[in-house]
């Protein structure tokens, strides 16, 4: 299970009993008083390759929050990893501070080196709070990093192809509920047109769905309206809106108690984070109300994918196509949710971990 911890942790002994119940494998305490850093690299699980996960650099309250995110974040690359086929386990770090107060470029290289101790064990990337520049600092202290402009042979913006695979995660649930992956004529709402959003709407409105917009941001708003003539909503109607599909693009924690009352999708699917508020009750909610959930971390893997193509030489068609079997693994997830009637989510964690355990027994021979 993915499961997130909410307990704080007050000793040591309970810090390994964290580990072991989460399944850790390595945790790196990173301090630097020069720079200020302070940093955690945690390695979940690195079965299927190196640990691959961005660095999120960010002002928590307090080290033990710094502690319960990194080994939660951690442990849901491993999953988002595993399902995706990739060949990586999973790994993330943060940086505790204000990145807008304390973020220089000694105190990104300073991490730098602490990723390059690691030896390939941990490969780090872009996350909250981090740029692509400071994956460019980070690349002066180790090569053991994705995210870097195409200029110095990286992947550049993943948004592009993490979007590619919300499509395709979607068109695979439409193949289900409706009968055919065709999307035009159907109400799709989109929360959020950032990157990754107008990246969607901008598939979305070349099959001719209707697309509907709430953004908080008007300049954002004002962009795709213009562009693609989406239609905006104010964002207090946003979930009573009569929808086919909606697709969560901005927040986490967005289908929950308050959202399942109003929603009358038939399928949800997007690319935010953690969209189920509780990943087992709501999970077992959205199933009972009949929607369609298309597990986040599958269907938003098209960044990871990017990141990985990063690793051999990279190149974009080929990150496209690995993108595009999003569409085949939404299918099988669909398949076994309904042969087992368990969650989407369940079933996706389920061949998650059944990949894991082959490879680990594939070690043996
Ligand atoms: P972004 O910051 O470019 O866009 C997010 C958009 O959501 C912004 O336009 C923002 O104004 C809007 N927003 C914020 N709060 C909102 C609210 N309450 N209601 C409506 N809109 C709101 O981010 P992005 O890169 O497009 O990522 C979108 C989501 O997908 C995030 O949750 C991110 O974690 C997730 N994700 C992104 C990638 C990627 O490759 N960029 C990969 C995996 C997951």
């Amino acid at each position: 299970m993915r499961e997130s911890i909410s307990q704080p942790m007050d000793t040591v002994g309970q810090i390994f009993d964290q580990f072991q119940n989460m399944g850790h494998k390595e945790i790196v305490f990173c301090h630097d008083p020069s720079t200020g850093l302070k940093a955690i690299i945690a390695i979940h699980d690195t079965t299927l390759g190196p640990a691959l996960g961005g660095t999120r650099f960010y002002n928590y309250t307090n080290e033990q929050e710094a502690l319960q995110d990194v080994l939660r974040l951690s442990k849901g690359m491993t999953y988002k990893a595993a399902i995706s086929g990739l060949n990586l386990g999973g790994g993330k770090a943060v940086i505790i501070g204000d990145p807008s107060q304390i973020k220089s470029e000694a105190l990104i290289r300073r991490f730098g080196k602490f990723v390059n101790t690691l030896s390939g064990n941990y490969i780090t990337a872009k996350d909250v709070g981090t740029l692509t520049q400071d994956m460019v600092y980070i690349s002066m202290e180790t090569k053991h990093v994705v995210g870097l402009p195409q200029s110095m042979g990286g992947g550049g913006d993943p948004s592009p192809l993490t979007a590619y695979g919300v499509y395709m995660g979607m068109k695979a649930c439409a193949r289900d509920v409706y009968g055919a992956d065709n999307l035009a004529g159907k109400k799709i709402a989109v929360q959020g047109a950032g990157a990754v959003g107008e990246h969607l709407i901008k598939h979305l409105r070349n099959e001719n769905a209707t697309v509907y917009v709430t953004d908080i941001s008007r300049e954002r708003l004002n962009h795709v309206s213009a562009h693609y003539e989406a239609k905006v909503v104010d964002g207090k109607e946003f979930y009573d809106l009569d929808m086919d599909i909606y697709a969560p693009c901005a927040l986490g924690a967005t289908v929950n108690d308050d959202t399942l009352k109003k929603l009358k999708c038939q399928i949800i699917a997007g690319a935010a984070n953690n969209q189920l508020a509780d990943e087992v009750k709501h999970g077992e909610a959205v199933k009972d109300a009949g929607i369609l959930y298309a597990p986040d971390f599958l269907i938003n893997a098209g960044g990871l994918i990017n990141s990985y193509a990063e690793l051999v030489i990279y190149n974009n068609q080929r990150a496209m196509q690995a993108t595009e079997m999003i569409y085949q693994v939404t299918q099988s997830i669909i398949e076994k949710s309904k042969n087992e009637n368990i969650t989407t989510t369940s079933a996706a964690n389920k061949i998650a971990e059944e990949r894991i355990e082959a490879a680990k027994a594939l070690r043996a021979y």
